[in-house]
């Protein structure tokens, strides 16, 4: 699959655009989504359906049960934007993402998170290339959800660091002119943290901006080690320890403020850009006692989930790196 740049439109009421699109239109959104979109335009598509889950399952049935179309909108969060790739990418057909959160990535990867036995799973090959991005509807929803978007580019800092000692110890592929790249979105998002916690129009438009990046410059080295590193083993940790989903950004957050201690990389810093982001690394929906234990853990769930080479493989997992991450946690709850 080649990568396609995307059509990016943003603007205080950009979503109403969705009322001139011509042909069949299927949007695929959830109640709250539809309600908020509904107080702000008067539209009524030609089919709407209310996503569900993202079990394996339930979006194949979607295939075969929903009307045919000329065009799937998907309006929402991460769901709603990867049932909408789904079908377009079964059906073919064309695809408009607009995103009512910007948690994750989802409005702007070609890969579809769906769940299987209860573990993410990523199928399918799209890359989104029409998004209409609507300040009036993200500025909407909570702020915290809208700032957990920063995690997946705050996490560039502890994956460098991995992918780099990936490289240096088992001799993996390793491009200096990606991972500079990378670094420069790093900055960008750190420069621009307080419009990222005030989820502001510029904050919104900074993490599509970098989320566009990332995902150009992984799919042209067709690997996300440039933003995926220990840190995101620490939130695998989490979810399997647990068997609960989180705020991927809390998760992440928490990965990044832990992991950066392992590597002493920077940890200072790296807790202040959680903080002025507004990551919420404190992992409010998780007990002091699950964290520990997935830190704890970290390097056997490494090895069974057979997780890519990091600083969980080099240094030593101590009672005294959980017990500092742990009080850093204590210390940010309220
Ligand atoms: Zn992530």
């Amino acid at each position: 699959m080649t990568y396609t740049p995307p059509l990016i439109k943003s603007g205080p009421r950009v979503a109403g655009e969705l009322r001139q699109l011509p042909g069949r239109i299927l949007v695929v959104t959830m109640e709250i989504p539809w309600a908020l979109f509904s107080r702000h335009y008067d539209w009524q598509p030609g089919h709407l359906h209310f996503v569900t889950d993202m079990d394996l399952e339930t979006v194949e049935g979607l295939e075969a049960s929903l009307p045919p179309c000329d065009v799937v909108v998907g309006l929402g969060g991460g769901s709603c934007c990867d049932t909408a790739k789904y079908l377009a990418w079964k059906r073919g057909c064309r695809m408009v993402l607009a995103p009512t959160i910007i948690s994750v990535d989802a409005p702007l990867t070609n890969m579809i998170a769906v769940r299987v036995d209860k573990t993410v799973q990523y199928i399918g090959d799209i890359f989104p290339e029409e998004l209409l991005i609507d300040h009036s509807l993200i500025q909407a929803a909570p702020k915290e959800l809208n700032r957990a978007g920063a995690c997946d580019i705050a996490s560039i800092h502890t994956a460098l660091y991995d992918w780099h000692l990936a490289h240096r110890d088992t001799g993996e592929a390793y491009h200096a002119d990606i991972a500079k790249q990378a670094e420069e979105c790093l900055n960008e998002l750190d420069a621009n943290a307080s419009e990222v916690y005030g989820v502001t129009p510029r904050g919104i438009d900074t993490i599509v901006d970098l989320y566009r990046r990332e995902v150009k410059f992984c799919a042209e080295i067709g690997t996300s080690r440039p933003e995926e590193g220990a840190e995101h083993i620490v939130a695998y940790a989490m979810e399997h320890l647990t068997r609960r989903h989180f705020l991927h950004g809390d998760l992440v957050g928490l990965g990044i403020l832990a992991i950066s201690k392992l590597q002493q990389n920077r940890p200072e810093w790296a807790l202040d850009l959680n903080r002025r982001c507004g990551l919420r690394y404190e992992c409010p929906d998780a007990d002091i006692g699950e964290i520990r234990a997935a830190l704890s853990t970290l390097k056997s769930f490494k090895e069974q989930a057979g997780l890519f080479y990091s600083i969980v493989d080099t240094a030593p997992i101590t009672r005294e790196w959980v017990e500092e991450v742990i009080e850093e946690v204590e210390h940010a709850r309220p």
